[in-house]
């Protein structure tokens, strides 16, 4: 009777476990880079960043990956969300709230800029930060998770990026779960 309550129990954490540790980790942009052009820094062009008011009809903020309400201030960037300098490396514009928001920390759902699109561009990309060929799909949020799972069986896989499916602009990272 014990030993059952105890595997009743050790079902239970690892039914939570896995409602909390998905296969993929939702990466914003690094709260001190988002500081930096908040305070008017420099954004990868070498320009400040370009203040915008929000018409609130879907601008998503890279750090919060919240939509940025209707009247709220946000900025323009250009961004090359890699490390390396090498063909791959696009560098495009993206927005982020104005004023200091909170990084968006994944605790296993998807965040409101995820799911505020019919659908979205998600590429693997090697360690070398190399697109790997045929990785490239467009998804919907709900079948977003799914796909990610699969590319990451995959071990050459290092990392996702989430794109948007019209204009291109990058989204998110996303990590195998740690
Ligand atoms: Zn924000």
């Amino acid at each position: 009777m014990r030993r059952n309550r105890i595997e009743r129990a050790g079902v239970r954490r690892l039914a939570n476990w896995q409602q909390r540790r998905p296969l993929m980790h939702i990466q914003a942009l690094p709260t001190d880079l988002v500081r930096h052009w908040q305070a008017g820094g420099a954004d990868a062009h070498g320009q400040r960043p370009e203040p915008a008011i929000s018409d609130g009809n879907g601008n998503p903020c890279r750090h919060c990956l919240n939509l940025i309400p209707q009247g709220a201030g946000y900025l323009i960037v250009a961004h090359r969300p890699f490390h390396s300098l090498q063909p791959y490396a696009e560098c495009g514009p993206l927005f982020v709230c104005a004023d200091a928001c909170t990084r968006f920390e994944d605790h296993g759902t998807l965040p409101e800029a995820l799911k505020s699109s019919p659908d979205f561009l998600i590429k693997g990309y090697g360690r070398n930060e190399r697109i790997i060929y045929g990785t490239g799909t467009i998804v919907t949020p709900e079948e977003m998770p799914a796909r990610v799972a699969d590319i990451f069986t995959d071990p050459q896989i290092a990392f996702i990026h989430v794109r948007s499916a019209r204009n291109n602009c990058y989204q998110a990272r996303i990590d195998r779960t740690p």
